[in-house]
């Protein structure tokens, strides 16, 4: 439609029009239009009608459809309030009029209604976007008896021919073009023949919605100017793609529409699954359109409405994966197989599972994809995720998962053969560590790894004892929870075991030592004990306390701890299970920061990303003392599946700068943590290295007092604000940021201006 032929029309023509062709001497003033022109009549009542002078372009018949359709609505029950067509005292319902261009124009008045355009109410609550859908499809069920031949029309909004659109993105720059590219090849794809077709509003853009003053309803939808016979399934696309403009969660509030929908029309299968599709499209039609008219009207302001939010949305929607906004829409409609409420999973789980395990949050979450440092929910929600430590290289990473499918598929089994993994691995492995430690085990789990390092260190020195740092986790096995004072000590622990020592734990906040020889101090103890006790066999430490509270070492401390041990015979175990594999930032491994070398150093979590893997490494001394003829074999330990995992995940860590990204990322979050202190006195300290951060809160800057409560309300408030966070430290007070490493700057800048909204 060409905007150019728009009708040029003043307010006193239309006022002088108003009253020559329909008796009504009222004053008029413009409305918004891209194409036509309408003015809205008052009279001391308030607004009557709207008085509509059509494109110059424009078809009689076309004009006829839309008379026709609204009185096709007028006699069924919408529960929505249509315009209702004027005749003019000519009786004709469409009047021929001259413009200064001599060329004719036509002329309609339709009935005013009352109500707000959608688009200027906020925010669109759930109730109103669930009333937009069942109002559409009230509309598409009324007009499914509704025929025109006019209707059957190539119309340049139809997406049916959004290639129309498509041929202007020439016009838009590369970068942009690259964006849009996925979303107009899935377009290209649709079957449309699967698609029930019937005449269509068309045009359920945020303007033409009308709602109730209080926003809770539709009321009504106007403007029929792309009333066009095509796949009904295109008007819920039209209103889903408008509807999650400028939204925070984009796909919850397509959801919300979809539901209210399906509940009154249900959709076909076909039809969701081309739903997000088709959305999709009319966005890229939107700014390709555009591109296209500002280039014809630079001028005209109307135009670029809906530009700039319409790519802001595209941008996010490129940076979902595609599927799940396809499995929420079939999770909607009941289509989805393996989809189960919230609640029966909680229900399952209850009566099922063994009972010692917690979920997060009092309403759990309900998490179906992952994605580089998103979690995507059931609902259409996505989550900054800034505690797993786990999906180290980001979620779902496609190297990763195509090393393990690849490799799965080909062979699986265990290391008494000779394997190229195997191999591979350890050389790339030991290539990340000093010498001597060159000797690998590798096993399934970071307990696993700590068991056998607690194996490995009694067989070298003979002897049992073994010292740990308060508040330490080292694993889940018997062995290891009393290892573990954050278990020993904990609800349903059974207290330190005679053979475990617990050394303080060299917290510069809150212990004992906080000045600059406060490294020694802490040794100390570890030299006291040794002394006393007549050495351990080992002592274990994490490099930097994780269930501790983010715990940073002072300087010296593990150099001192470690030469104390080492003197008294017994050896340093370094549990890198949280902290390893590029985490730290400036180093490799959180031990180099401390510049020493353990003796074995234990891995796991990060390690494989996810796929269960962990591993010891160790020196050639210690692995001798061990071979003392039992066999170690673990079945899944180092099988050629995790070795290949392991094996991605070191190769993108190098590849993609991921341990440069945390510390740069690090850095910066560090700098915007202690901005945030300066204005919110419950931070009382913020510690960090790498993309490994804690933030301690205290209800008293001066007494320290822990702010357990608040830590735990800060969590769940910023849940609610899509990032995901969690609480550590033996008070429960310390704010723990562990994020997969493809965290970067925006994300940091998301999470802190959540903190400063929640705090
Ligand atoms: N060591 C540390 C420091 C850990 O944080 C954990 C797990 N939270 C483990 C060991 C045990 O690892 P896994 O759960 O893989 O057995």
């Amino acid at each position: 439609m060409n905007v150019a032929a728009a009708p040029k029309f003043t307010a006193a023509d239309a006022a002088r029009i108003a009253g020559e062709l329909y008796g009504l001497p009222l004053a008029a003033e413009p409305l918004p239009s891209e194409r036509d022109q309408n003015f809205l009549l008052r009279d001391g009542t308030g607004p009557r009608f709207v008085l509509k002078i059509a494109n110059r372009d424009e078809a009689l018949e076309v004009l006829d459809v839309q008379n026709k359709m609204l009185a096709h609505l007028a006699a069924i029950d919408t529960g929505l309030s249509f315009p209702r067509l004027v005749a003019a005292r000519s009786g004709l319902e469409i009047t021929p009029i001259a413009g200064d261009d001599d060329a004719a124009y036509f002329v309609r008045l339709f009935t005013w209604v009352d109500g707000v355009p959608m688009a200027t109410v906020q925010p669109h609550s759930a109730a109103l976007l669930r009333s937009l859908g069942a109002s559409l499809a009230r509309l598409d069920r009324a007009l499914a008896g509704f025929e025109h031949t006019a209707a059957h029309r190539t119309l340049y909004w139809d997406l049916r021919h959004a290639s129309l659109a498509y041929r202007h993105l020439d016009l838009l720059p590369e970068a942009r073009r690259r964006m849009l590219r996925p979303f107009i090849d899935s377009w290209a794809a649709l079957e449309w023949d699967r698609l029930p077709a019937t005449v269509i509003y068309n045009d359920a853009n945020d303007y033409n919605v009308l709602v109730d003053p209080v926003g809770s309803r539709v009321v009504s939808f106007l403007d029929l100017g792309d009333v066009v016979h095509s796949a009904v399934v295109c008007d819920l696309a039209i209103a889903i793609a408008y509807a999650m403009l400028d939204k925070a969660d984009p796909i919850a509030a397509a959801a919300d529409v979809l539901s209210g929908y399906h509940q009154v029309r249900p959709l076909s299968e076909a039809e969701a699954d081309a739903l997000y599709t088709l959305a999709a499209a009319r966005l890229c039609a939107s700014v390709c359109n555009a591109a296209h008219q500002a280039r014809q009207a630079p001028g005209n302001d109307y135009l670029n409405i809906s530009n700039r939010p319409a790519w802001q949305l595209l941008e996010t929607l490129a940076s979902y994966p595609a599927d799940w906004t396809r499995e929420v829409f079939r999770r909607v409609c009941g289509y989805s197989a393996e989809a189960r409420s919230s609640a029966s999973l909680v229900q399952t789980r209850r009566r099922m599972l063994g009972p010692s395990l917690s979920l997060s949050y009092g309403e759990p979450l309900h998490i179906i994809r992952g994605w580089r440092q998103h979690l995507y929910d059931a609902g259409g929600r996505r989550y900054l995720d800034c505690v797993n430590n786990v999906a180290h290289v980001g979620h779902a990473h496609p190297r990763v998962n195509e090393a393990i499918a690849r490799q799965m598929a080909f062979l699986n089994t265990n290391t008494r053969y000779l394997h190229e993994r195997l191999a591979e691995y350890i050389e790339s492995l030991t290539a990340t560590l000093p010498p001597p430690l060159s000797v690998v085990y590798l096993v399934c789990s970071g307990s696993e790894a700590n068991e056998l390092a607690l194996r490995l260190a009694r067989a070298h020195t003979g002897r049992d004892r073994v010292f740990v740092l308060d508040a330490a986790y080292h694993g889940n096995t018997s062995a290891l929870v009393d290892l573990s004072p954050y278990k020993f000590n904990g609800k349903g622990g059974r207290g330190k075991p005679d053979h475990v020592e617990i050394m303080p734990l060299p917290d510069v906040y809150r212990g004992p030592y906080r000045g600059p020889d406060a490294g020694s101090r802490y040794a100390a103890h570890v030299a006291d004990a040794a002394e006393r006790t007549g050495g351990p066999a080992a002592f274990f430490a994490e490099s930097a306390s994780g269930c501790g509270g983010q715990i940073f070492f002072p300087r010296g401390y593990l150099a001192e701890a470690f030469a104390a041990i080492r003197a008294a015979g017994g050896v340093c175990v370094a549990d890198e299970v949280q902290t390893g594999f590029g985490r730290a930032g400036s180093h490799f491994w959180m031990f180099q920061t401390q510049r020493v070398v353990p003796d074995i150093v234990t891995m796991g979590k990060p390690i494989a990303n996810g796929h269960p893997m962990g591993a010891v490494v160790t020196t050639r001394e210690i692995a001798d003392s061990f071979a003392n003829g039992m066999e170690y074999f673990n079945t899944f330990g180092g099988n050629p599946v995790s070795c290949a995992a392991g094996l991605a995940v070191l190769d993108v860590i190098r590849d993609e700068g991921l341990q440069e990204n945390a510390r740069t990322t690090g850095d910066y979050l560090l700098v915007g943590l202690r901005d945030l202190a300066t204005r919110h006195a419950v931070i009382g300290d913020v510690r960090g290295c790498g993309l490994f951060v804690g933030v301690e809160l205290v209800r008293d800057r001066a007494t320290r007092e822990p702010a357990a409560a608040e830590a735990s309300q800060l969590v769940d408030r910023m849940k609610d604000l899509g990032v995901l966070l969690s609480t550590d430290g033996p008070l429960h007070n310390v704010i723990k940021i562990k994020p997969p490493l493809v965290f970067d700057r925006s994300d940091a800048d998301v999470l802190l201006a959540g903190m400063e909204n929640a705090l």
